[in-house]
C-alpha cells in the first residue's frame, strides 16, 4: 500500500498555488476540474506521492460546505488499492461506513471512493485504484 496523495482544501487555487510552487520548486503536473465532485484540482508530484490542492467550483460543491464549516487545511488522505470495488465490499461487510458504495471518477480519471471519517478516527480517506 502507498499514499497516492494528500488532499488540501483551499479557498482559492490562485492564492494557494504560489506558496506550494515556491515550496516544491515546480508547477503542478495537472490542473483539472472533477465535475462529479465539483472541484478544481492542482496535483503536484512529491516523490512517489502527490499533494492535491482542491478548490470548490460552485457554492453547492461538497467542498464548499466543508470549507464553510472547517476552513482551509488538510482535507483527506488517499491510499492506493488494487481492487477498489472488492475493497469497498470487504470494508462494508466489516462494518466500515462508506461515503461511496461504488467507485466513481476522480482526478486523473482514476477510480476513487471515499470512506466516512466517522469510521477512520475523524480522517476522510479516499481510496484510489490506479489506471
Ligand atoms: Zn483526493
Amino acid at each position: 500500500m502507498k499514499i497516492h496523495h494528500i488532499g488540501i482544501a483551499v479557498g482559492s487555487l490562485a492564492a494557494a498555488r504560489p506558496v506550494f510552487e515556491e515550496l516544491l520548486g515546480k508547477p503542478p503536473e495537472s490542473i483539472e476540474v472533477v465535475e462529479e465532485q465539483k472541484v478544481r484540482v492542482a496535483m503536484y508530484r512529491v516523490g512517489e506521492s502527490r499533494l492535491e490542492l482542491l478548490e470548490a467550483t460552485c457554492e453547492d460543491s461538497p467542498l464548499a460546505r466543508s470549507l464553510a464549516k472547517r476552513g482551509q487545511g488538510l482535507h483527506h488522505i488517499a491510499l492506493v488499492v488494487e481492487d477498489l470495488a472488492g475493497t469497498l465490499r470487504k470494508l462494508e461487510s466489516a462494518g466500515v461506513r462508506l461515503i461511496d458504495r461504488e467507485p466513481h471518477h476522480g482526478a486523473g480519471n482514476e477510480q476513487v471512493a471515499f470512506l466516512h471519517p466517522a469510521s477512520a478516527a475523524g480522517v476522510l480517506i479516499e481510496l484510489v485504484e490506479e489506471k
